[in-house]
Order: C-alpha cells, then structure tokens, then sequence
C-alpha cells in the first residue's frame, strides 16, 4: 500500500507553529515511508476562508522547507461533488431535515433528564409539521440519522465501526478503537444556505485521494468516529490515523490563530529561521 498522507488547513488566518508542527509531522511521515505527502486547502466555509490566507500557507510551508503533490486540491472547486454524497445519503433515506435553530435544541436538552452532556439528537419533525416548515420556506440543515445508519448498516456491521490509530488520542486512546458516532450525535452534514459540511468534504477528499494515513491534531480525534461511520455508509476505505498532541505556549494554552506572535509570518519577521523552527519542533 502507498503511503499517503495530507496537510489540510482551512484559511482562515496566519499558519502558527502549531500548523508548522502539525504538517511537518505529516511530511516527515511521508517521507520516511517513502510516500506522498498532499496539501489540500478545506476552504468550504465562504465566510471565513480568504483567498490571502491561501496564498500565505502556501508560502508559509515553502518557507518551511516542504513541498507536496501537484495540484493542490481545493475543496470550493468541487462543492458539486460534497452535494452529490448529501444527495445520496439523502435519497436513501439516512438524513432527516431538522428546522430547529441551534438555541431551541440546547433548550431542549437543557430539559432532558441527560442534561447537557447529550448528544444532540433532535430527530425528524412529524410530518405535517415538516410540509408546514417547507412551505414557509424556513432554513434548515441535513442531519445523519444515527438510528437509520444502524439499521442500514445492520448490527454486525455498525458494532464492527472501528478505525486504527497509531498515534494517541485525547486520552491516550491507540490500537485499534471502536468507533462510536453516538457520542456525536445526529451531526448536521448540509446546510440549505451553506452547503455540505466538514465531515462531507474530508471524508470524501481522503477517499479520492487515496489518503492511507490521517495525520493531525488530537483535536479532531472526537470527529474520527463521526467520519468512520460515514466513510463506511459511502463504502470507502477507512484510513489509519495518526493523532498528535497540540503544541501548547509557555502559559499552557494551545496556540490558536489569534496568537500573533506565534504566526509563521511573525517568527520570520523576528528572523527565525526555518531550520531554527524545525529544531525547536523537533526535526
Ligand atoms: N481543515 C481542518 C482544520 O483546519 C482539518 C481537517 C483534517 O485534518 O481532517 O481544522
């Protein structure tokens, strides 16, 4: 099998060291595997992805001493190709249209005897109401219907949900983990206004591109399990998965894109160099 790994940011603002870590790690995996190493630019979300922070994580990593495969994929250029797994989930029946704005189902499960902790599972709305909803011309999103995919996956198969991880989760998971999308709840996959969401497009992307190994940060362990069960519902290959830990600042916290003084940009104004920042994160 081909070692294939990716990088995929969404430009959303300055690459900070924690990208910088983050996509060495994948590029270093590839290399020493003697694979591919793709860079994929997730900017599906109009309103907060811009075109300049495309072109700074382009120069960013260049400077950072990586390449990658040509092209590089970018997610906006094949939104068609998102809808079109929506539409086949859709059409067989595993998604349910949900009106209910993101306040009335906190509300809800506010009221549950779980409290908040639960899992967000709204469920469809009874039919009349839905036909009423429609015809008012009321938004609403695409929710996965947990309890349709376990029927049509069937119990063996929705038990035999796991993925391989070779890295650590949260929590120190490893080894071969049994998926469970129940703890994320019925997840919202398309928008009316906004398109297909994240889970849609990352899954779909790594099956198309033959992505044999997902390296990233532990904070998209939680999503794994969402995204196993969709891979599995489409009939595509469940990659293995290399989770990191986040690189955290002097104060303990983890760098987020509003930490200015950790952007890639910013080191190199201060005249660090890019080997000066590979020795810093250890490589
Ligand atoms: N585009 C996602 C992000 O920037 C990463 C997706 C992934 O690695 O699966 O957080």
């Amino acid at each position: 099998m081909t070692f294939v790994t990716r990088f995929a940011p969404s430009p959303t603002g300055r690459l900070h060291k924690g990208h910088a870590f983050s996509a060495l790690t994948a590029w270093t995996a590839a290399h020493e595997a003697g694979g591919r190493f793709i860079l994929r630019i997730e900017d599906i979300d109009p309103t907060r992805c811009r075109p300049e922070f495309e072109a700074a994580i382009l120069e960013d990593l260049g400077w950072l001493g990586l390449d990658w495969a040509q092209p590089v994929r970018r997610q906006s250029a094949h939104l068609a190709d998102y809808a079109a797994v929506v539409a086949d989930l859709e059409a067989r029946g595993l998604l349910y249209r949900c009106f209910r704005t993101r306040k009335e189902i906190l509300d809800a499960i506010g009221d549950a005897p779980h409290g908040p902790a639960e899992a967000v599972r709204p469920g469809p709305h009874p039919a009349g109401e839905e036909v009423r909803l429609l015809a008012e011309g009321r938004a609403f999103a695409w929710r996965l219907s947990l309890e349709r995919a376990r029927e049509s996956l069937g119990e063996a198969a929705w038990n035999a949900l796991s993925f391989r991880e070779e890295g650590v989760g949260p929590a120190g998971e490893s080894g071969l983990i049994r998926a469970r999308p129940e703890t994320a709840g019925d997840v919202v996959l398309a928008r009316k206004d906004a398109g297909s969401a994240y889970h849609v497009a990352v899954t779909h992307d790594d099956a198309l591109q033959g992505v044999s190994h997902v390296v990233r940060g532990e904070d998209l362990f939680e999503a794994t399990h969402i995204q196993v069960l969709i891979q599995t519902l489409m009939g595509w290959p469940t990659p293995v998965y290399r989770h990191h830990r986040l690189l955290t600042g002097e104060d303990g916290r983890r760098f987020a894109k509003r930490d200015n003084a950790v952007t890639l940009a910013q080191l190199r104004a201060d005249g660090v160099t890019p080997e000066a920042l590979r020795a810093e994160l250890g490589f």
